[in-house]
């Protein structure tokens, strides 16, 4: 590990500042070669969108899944946008302050402490990449 920043705080707000273009980047880490149904491993999908994040349905076989199950996000009431700003935080500098993270995010002491657990916990698990997003933007 160098001390040289993965992507800087400008990359990162091209790449990540809304909830849209987050989701988009776990979509190409869930799926890098386009949707495939883990069960039937069709293609084709519709997109169910009247929940807080996108239901991705198999056209055939009509199994449903998220961007976010199996990952840090799943089941969590923080604003992805927020998780990957943690994300960015912790990975361009490992000993940053909870604290830190808190006021920087704007959100509460022990919000953004159950966050930076999880992250570490993920980061320390990098074979689990959809639980570890590196936020590489190559
Ligand atoms: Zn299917």
């Amino acid at each position: 590990m160098t001390n040289q920043p993965l992507i800087t705080w400008t990359q990162y707000q091209q790449h990540f500042l809304t909830e849209r273009s987050c989701l988009e980047y776990l979509f190409r880490l869930k799926w890098p070669e386009g949707f495939r149904c883990a069960k039937c491993r069709h293609t084709a999908y519709y997109v169910i969108t009247t929940r807080t994040y996108p239901l991705y349905e198999c056209k055939r076989c009509g199994r449903q899944t998220t961007l976010t199950v199996g990952t840090i996000f799943e089941k969590t009431h923080t604003d992805i946008t927020t998780w990957f700003a943690a994300i960015y935080l912790l990975v361009q500098e490992t000993e940053v302050r909870t604290a830190r993270i808190a006021d920087q995010l704007d959100i509460n002491y022990e919000t953004a402490w159950s966050m930076v657990r999880k992250i570490r916990q993920a980061i320390a698990n990098p074979q689990c990449v959809a639980s570890a997003p590196r936020l590489d933007i190559g």
